[in-house]
């Protein structure tokens, strides 16, 4: 497992170049914001055409994050929570927009800016102590704030930390070379 620090990625999809007028007005990472469609989604165009918005993937989510997202298309909303994987989703949807194929991972992944609480020196590890995944651990060091480090190839892309950071510090990226089923 290789874990990667906020400020020094590995990311195979690094972060594009932020302007400094990006960085004061928090614009980090929005730009590359995912559309989050439930597990199982058809890519973009075809589940444009298979999806009847008929709303019964939301209704079926124990977790309640599935909300009509641009054109009224079902997307993940990740500050209500996380997914669990379930599948009930996939399985209410009845016009194959949402394959049934069990689903692991999503084609996204976390990313920590630097607006998270330990760069003013606060100590906080709720994010890692909501990744049931353990992609989060924390670097050490004598008088500063444990800092977060994230393993992307750990990363399942759940959310889960999206809505428990405090600092609204993370952000889910793309990662199209993840593969939903692994
Ligand atoms: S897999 Fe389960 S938790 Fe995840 S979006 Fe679908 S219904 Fe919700
Ligand atoms: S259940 Fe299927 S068809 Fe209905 S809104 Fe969800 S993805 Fe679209
Ligand atoms: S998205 Fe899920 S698996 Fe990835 S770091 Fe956050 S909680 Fe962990």
């Amino acid at each position: 497992m290789v874990f990667t620090h906020y400020q020094k990625t590995k990311s195979k999809h690094p972060m594009p170049e932020l302007s400094r007028a990006d960085l004061l007005r928090g614009n980090w990472g929005r730009r590359r914001q995912v559309q989050c469609y439930p597990p199982g989604a058809l890519p973009d165009t075809q589940l444009e055409s298979r999806c009847t918005r008929c709303g019964d993937c939301a209704r079926a989510c124990p977790e309640g994050i599935i909300t009509a997202g641009q054109g009224g298309f079902p997307v993940l909303d990740m500050k209500r929570g996380g997914c669990s994987f379930c599948g009930l989703c996939q399985v209410a949807c009845p016009s194959g927009a949402l394959s049934r194929q069990q689903v692991q991972r999503l084609p996204w992944q976390a990313l920590i800016a630097p607006n998270c609480l330990a760069t003013r020196q606060i100590e906080c590890r709720v994010c890692g102590e909501n990744c049931d995944a353990e992609a989060i651990r924390f670097e050490l060091a004598i008088g500063q704030a444990p800092r977060p480090l994230l393993a992307l190839d750990a990363c399942t892309g759940c959310g889960e930390c999206v809505r428990a950071c405090p600092a609204a510090a993370i952000t889910l990226i793309s990662a199209p070379d993840k593969d939903q089923q692994s």
